[in-house]
């Protein structure tokens, strides 16, 4: 299938590693040419692409100025734009009793407040675009949370409601759609203090296999972890004309997750 994105341009946020890196990658093997912005500058430096497609942008994406900052220099390094990933994250596994006013601050500032801020700056120019649209990375969590971490599922649940929202207010100019990925192997699990550190500390066991004995309680169809490559393809999808009458809509890429029919 020819997904007739040679030649767009796309901002991803989070792109320096796993999925927003595996989508960067997926659009540009699509002739898309990509601002990619991410905290990380040597995650950035180390993005493996086509020559000229991807144009790496530092940015604190936890801030207003960050946000601001990275979305204009993105925009102008593309000279336009066609299409916005919000992708951006970072988890903290917290039980509710430990998430202070602050904490969960933090946890909106990062996961809601830059996908609302970036979308803010580059709507002025996507409304200008055909064929434009907006892809949110939200979370199997949103809609199905479980005892922890609630903040973080709480942001993700907001991301639905403005992707929603925004798909009736912005149509039909601009399609919005979320992907809400199951438990993807990404450093989100593996780097030091990560998810697979978490679950180690909470089941009493070695990491990998807290993270196996996890597995095994979420009873997942398809009885494994995603790969970040698994969520980029429903992204680069949702965000061609290939997707062109789906919008509002929020795709699971979990492996089975949500039990509910809606
Ligand atoms: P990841 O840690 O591999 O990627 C997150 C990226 O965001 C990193 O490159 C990191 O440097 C960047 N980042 C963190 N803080 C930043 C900041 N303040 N400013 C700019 N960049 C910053 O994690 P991932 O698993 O690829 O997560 C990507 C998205 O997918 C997140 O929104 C996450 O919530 C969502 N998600 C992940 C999973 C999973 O199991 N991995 C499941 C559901 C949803």
């Amino acid at each position: 299938m020819d997904l007739e994105l040679a030649g767009r341009r796309a901002i991803v946020t989070g792109a320096g590693t796993g999925i927003g890196k595996a989508t960067t990658q997926a659009f540009a093997a699509e002739g898309v040419r990509v601002a990619a912005l991410d905290i990380d500058e040597e995650a950035l430096s180390e993005l493996s692409a086509p020559a000229g497609l991807v144009t790496p942008v530092p940015a604190d994406l936890s801030t207003a100025q960050g946000c601001a900052d990275g979305a204009r220099v993105a925009i102008e390094a593309l000279g336009g734009l066609d299409i916005l990933v919000n992708n951006v994250g970072a988890g903290i596994v917290r039980a509710f009793d430990d998430i202070a006013d602050e904490d969960w601050r933090r946890t909106f500032d990062l996961h809601f407040m830059s996908y609302v801020r970036i979308t803010r700056a580059c709507l002025p120019i996507l409304r200008q675009t055909p064929g434009a649209s907006i892809v949110n990375n939200a979370s199997d969590l949103a809609r199905q949370p479980e005892a922890m971490p609630m903040d973080y599922a709480a942001s993700k649940a907001a991301v639905l409601a403005v992707t929603k929202g925004l798909a009736r207010a912005e149509g039909p100019a601009i399609r919005v759609n979320a992907v809400a990925p199951g438990p993807i192997w990404t450093p989100f699990w593996t780097k030091p203090g990560g998810f697979a550190d978490t679950l180690a500390a909470g089941h009493d066991r070695e990491p990998m296999v807290a993270v196996e004995h996890e597995m095994s309680l979420r009873g997942l169809p398809l009885a494994r972890l995603g790969t970040p490559e698994e969520v980029a393809r429903t992204v680069v999808f949702l965000a061609s004309p290939a997707a062109a009458f789906v919008t509002g809509s929020v795709w699971g890429v979990d492996g089975g997750s949500i039990r509910s029919l809606v």
